[in-house]
């Protein structure tokens, strides 16, 4: 089930890394995802009963890129 976070209180969340960066509901490859990801680093965190967790020790580090292996396009 996707996050169900009050439109305003994501908007002032914000990631706890150095960009204070705004976060968006699930992530890059799973928008239903119970998590809140940042547009920044891209770290994610996890939503536990509808409270978001933003704590770095928490959250899951950014999706490691695709290689590029010249398949793709
Ligand atoms: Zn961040």
């Amino acid at each position: 089930m996707a996050v169900q976070l009050d439109p305003q209180l994501l908007e002032i969340l914000a990631c706890p890394c150095d960009e204070h960066a705004p976060l968006e509901a699930g992530s890059p490859d799973d928008a239903a995802a119970d998590v809140l990801t940042c547009t920044a680093c891209g770290r994610r965190f996890p939503v536990v009963d509808g409270i978001p967790v933003l704590l770095l020790d928490e959250a899951l580090p950014a999706e490691p890129k695709a290689p590029d292996d010249g398949t793709a396009g």
